[in-house]
């Protein structure tokens, strides 16, 4: 179960000017913040370091805010976020909600900063990881000569091509989105798999006999 970092902030956010700003803010009230340029490059950070509480941006390339809190959401579930961007919309979905959310053009630091060390206060000292897939990972059969795999860091789908000889040796594959090594094995009779969790394409066909 790993450590939480106390009284690391994560910040993510592609503006460097905002990420700057955060920071010192965050360190004369007494935090350590670490930068994170998307969600994708906060997946990153989280590999090395699991911080009290998460700031994050909902706009950003390669990965939003949206998708990156509902990773965290299924990953990271005790760990608190905040949204702070130049939009918020007026509802969240559950899956995505972040513990609370300010805009940036009405921002008060101080404000910012108490919801931090509140928040800081009430996150739990070790995270469970409720989404480690342990390895290897069985793929689905995907289109001729690939197999699909769902990348157990960003939990985007991706395939990878896979040939006849390479079906019987664990194998690793790297994740095209956030280079996660992904290690999964192919058994010959895939198939015929009789996965427990058959794919919803399988299950609507098998109703439909
Ligand atoms: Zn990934």
């Amino acid at each position: 179960m790993p450590e939480v970092c106390a009284g690391c902030v994560l910040v993510v956010d592609d503006d460097p000017l905002m990420r700057g700003l955060l920071s010192r803010h965050l360190k004369k009230a007494g935090f350590q913040a670490i930068h994170a340029e998307d969600g994708i490059d906060a997946l990153v950070k989280l590999r090395d370091a699991l911080p009290s509480v998460i700031i994050a941006d909902l706009k950003m390339p390669r990965m939003s805010g949206f998708e990156f809190i509902g990773v965290v959401r299924r990953r990271f579930p005790t760990i608190p976020v905040i949204a702070l961007s130049g939009w918020i919309p007026s509802e969240f979905s559950e899956d995505i909600k972040p513990d609370c959310w300010f805009e940036k053009s009405m921002l008060e630091f101080p404000e910012l900063l108490q919801t931090v060390s509140y928040l800081a206060g009430i996150a739990p000292k070790h995270v469970d990881l409720p989404q480690v897939i342990s390895i290897p990972i069985r793929p689905r059969p995907g289109r001729a000569g690939y197999v699909a795999l769902t990348c157990p860091d960003c939990l985007r789908p991706f395939a990878v091509p896979s040939t006849p000889e390479d079906r019987t040796a664990e194998q690793t594959a790297v994740c095209v989105y956030c280079q996660a090594r992904v290690p999964f094995l192919i058994e010959s009779s895939a198939p015929q798999l009789s996965t427990p969790n058959p794919a919803p394409e399988e299950r609507l066909k098998a109703g439909g006999r």
